[in-house]
């Protein structure tokens, strides 16, 4: 049977691959079109993610949606998930373990959508192609991995904390438009279809 994201959402909902099954009142695999050329993947639900099944709705997500507006896009454009798709209890960070039973998940989603751009927002979506980078250091510079263009950037609960960063954060969105015609004319015209490496030093960052 062909794989697809209806079949990805089915099986979270029932998962007990990891210890945040236990916390969980609905899952939340993520929501958006299958074709979407954008990607953003957040860290994992919180407590209205888990009480309605889908990504992004408290005060994280209303500014999600205010800086897509801001540059011309919809919620409904793009694809919006987490690196785990139960609530960790009490809104604490999700551990490696947890985000490495969940990466079988996420990954079929990534092969499915095939996006253009993937935006990491927080460091623990990051972590996956910037392992040991410093997101004050990168948040905002894309790198192309494979046929994917990734460009880390805060996640939006983090201007909520710390209100100097909302400037910031509406800035590296303020590119993305930028990124995503330039990812789609390069993946059209090169082909390019590496490997994606497992490490990157953020010295090595470049713009594509
Ligand atoms: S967070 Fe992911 S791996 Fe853990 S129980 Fe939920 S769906 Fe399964």
């Amino acid at each position: 049977m062909a794989d697809s994201l209806e079949q990805i959402a089915k099986e979270v909902a029932v998962c007990t691959n990891c210890p945040l099954h236990t916390s969980r009142i609905k899952a939340v695999p993520g929501e958006g079109p299958p074709d979407a050329q954008i990607m953003l993947i957040g860290e994992g639900p919180g407590f209205h993610e888990n009480q309605s099944g889908r990504p992004f709705v408290g005060a994280a997500g209303e500014f999600l949606s205010e800086i897509l507006q801001s540059i011309g896009l919809s919620r409904e454009e793009v694809f919006i998930c987490n690196v785990v798709k139960c609530r960790p209890p009490g809104n604490r960070d999700p551990e490696p373990l947890e985000i490495e039973a969940c990466r079988v998940y996420l990954d079929r989603q990534i092969a499915l959508i095939e996006p253009n751009v993937i935006v990491t927002l927080g460091r623990y979506s990051m972590a996956r192609w910037f392992p040991s980078a410093r997101i004050s250091r990168i948040h905002g510079t894309p790198r192309r991995i494979g046929r994917h263009l990734i460009v880390p950037m805060y996640h939006p609960a983090a201007a909520l904390h710390q209100p100097s960063l909302r400037q910031e954060i509406m800035k590296d969105f303020g590119k993305l438009p930028q990124f995503l015609a330039k990812a789609s004319q390069s993946w059209t015209e090169s082909g390019d279809d590496a490997t994606e490496p497992e490490s990157e030093q953020p010295q090595q960052l470049s713009l594509f």
